[in-house]
């Protein structure tokens, strides 16, 4: 058996790790992406963490909802939450058997299991009646104003690129399967997780759950399954080595160490924005306000080294 070191963290794995800007989206090359970032996780698994891992699914799930609409009339319609659902298990089936391979030649004795998750989410939640997250294929604006009625869909211009669905991302409360992931996790095994932020759910009059045609960030989705299983670390993985202050400016600035008041007054600021590094602030100010001993936000590349000083960016309690 590994020796565990007693501490827990959840891995939050970007969107790079799987498929790479410019590289053709094959599976062969998803597969070859997942295996390269598996690295430093392996580190981290032989370092004795325990472990949970997250990750994102933008390009898969635009590409469920495209097989969908490309079968509309032969195969039934998915609602989004079955399009994150199937890709969670399909990203995750993906990365657990790459890790089990690697652990394996490493000769590291650690379960790998994939959950598919529900995120409780509130009905009156303020994105439900005003969604704001673009997704899927884009259209003319004829064709929108035809699916608004049809099909009731809101569609928004997406700069000027064209009409594009908009879905509501709201806040995520609880996971639904997080004892079952925590006890797994304390018994060290690694457990994948919240894929594309989960599937979002209601809970409904009866108290029953009912899934919604919603999105959930994979960051703030990430953060709340870390308060839910107790971990003391939230390691977010993204194409960039730091975060910085004044990004792409030329008196850009990289951050090493910030508290979280420091975290909140650049964010009021304005130097994260939504839908990037924005979302993976919240979660870090979110997880360290609901007990989180740290966020370290760093490159895939950087995970094995995470912990080393003077890598990635490190958010701490003030
Ligand atoms: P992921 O798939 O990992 O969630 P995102 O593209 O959503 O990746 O977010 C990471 C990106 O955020 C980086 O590639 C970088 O270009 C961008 N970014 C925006 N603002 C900042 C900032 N202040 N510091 C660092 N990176 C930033
Ligand atoms: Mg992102």
């Amino acid at each position: 058996m590994t020796q565990m070191n007693g501490k827990s963290a959840v891995i939050a794995l970007g969107g790079n790790a799987i498929t790479q800007p410019g590289m053709e989206d094959t599976i062969a090359n998803q597969f070859a992406n997942t295996r390269r970032s598996l690295d430093g996780i392996v580190d981290l698994a032989k370092a004795g963490y325990n472990l949970a891992i997250s990750h994102g699914n933008g390009p898969q799930v635009g590409n469920a909802i495209l097989r969908v609409e490309l079968a509309r009339g032969k195969a039934p319609i998915l609602p989004l939450g079955i399009c994150v659902a199937d890709t969670g298990g399909g990203m995750g089936y993906m990365i657990e058997q790459s890790l089990q391979n690697r652990l394996k030649q490493e000769g590291l004795d650690r379960r790998v299991v994939t959950i598919i998750s529900q995120v409780i989410v509130d009905r009156n939640d303020p994105q439900i009646a005003h969604p704001t997250k673009f997704i899927g294929q884009f259209y003319t604006e004829e064709q929108a104003h035809r699916f608004t009625k049809e099909r009731r869909w809101v569609m928004k211009p997406d700069a000027n690129r064209g009409w594009r669905r908009v879905v509501p991302s709201p806040q995520p409360l609880s996971v639904v399967e997080s004892e079952t992931i925590k006890t797994l996790v304390e018994q060290g095994t690694i457990v994948i997780a919240v894929g594309g932020g989960g599937a979002p759910v209601y809970i409904d009059e009866k108290g029953n759950y009912e899934g919604l045609d919603a999105v959930i960030d994979k960051d703030l989705a990430s953060a709340v399954l870390g308060r839910d299983i107790n971990s003391e670390i939230l390691m977010i993985l993204t194409s960039v080595d730091k975060v910085a202050i004044n990004y792409g400016k030329s008196d850009e600035t990289l951050l090493h160490d910030i508290t979280l008041s420091q975290a909140r007054q650049y964010y009021d600021e304005g130097h994260f924005p939504p839908g990037s590094m924005g979302p993976k602030i919240r979660a870090a100010m979110q997880f360290i306000q609901d007990g989180g001993k740290e966020v370290i936000i760093t490159s895939i590349a950087n995970a094995g080294r995470a912990f080393d000083a003077g890598v990635g960016t490190r958010i701490r309690p003030d």
